[in-house]
């Protein structure tokens, strides 16, 4: 089996994006915190990953379980000759976990496309009173364009803010996934 460079290493580690969306999947900080305690031990066990990550044990092992569950790391297990218990080592799978992240991104990607298509496609109306209220014209058509929580007049909204913020969001995930892997 290949071992993974240095470089990937700190590759892992310094890869700010691609780790928080990781860590939003896994369990926010404290997942961070394992995948870099994993990327810089290589092999090992998961009381030294909580001591590293600084987590409690409990919790590394519920990311790891998440991760393997995932196939994101390895575990190999071992007989203690002293004490004749099993341990258990874990490893990140690198090439797993950048699969991963582009899977997920490129479904971010999909949906982002959906919801442009949908705001290209709408003129959407809106309550100035009510953040909550906005509905497409062929709804406030039917209110006769009435606000259905406090029966205000509905207002023409212009989208071309959103449309410009999931367009910025859609580029820079087209040019994420361009580039090679990362990890
Ligand atoms: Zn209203």
């Amino acid at each position: 089996m290949a071992q993974y460079s240095v470089e990937g290493v700190s590759g892992v580690a310094s890869n700010h994006d691609d780790l928080a969306r990781l860590a939003s999947f896994f369990g926010g900080e404290e997942a961070i915190n394992v995948v870099k305690a994993l990327a810089q031990a290589g092999t090992t066990t998961d009381d030294v990953i909580a001591t590293q990550a600084n987590v409690r044990l409990n919790t590394a092992r519920r990311i790891l379980y998440k991760l393997y569950d995932h196939a994101l790391v390895t575990c190999t297990r071992n007989r203690d000759e002293n004490t004749g218990w099993f341990i258990y080592h874990w490893k990140l799978q690198p090439d797993q976990l950048d699969a991963f992240v582009r899977s997920r991104k490129k479904k971010a990607l999909g949906k982002i496309h959906q919801r442009l298509e949908y705001e290209r496609g709408h003129s959407f109306f809106m309550c100035k009173d009510c953040l909550n209220i906005r509905v497409t014209f062929e709804e406030a058509m039917e209110s006769a364009f009435r606000c259905s929580g406090c029966n205000g007049q509905l207002i023409n909204e212009d989208n071309g803010r959103i449309i410009q913020v999931l367009e910025d969001s859609a580029q820079r995930l087209e040019s994420d996934l361009s580039e090679p892997p990362s990890f």
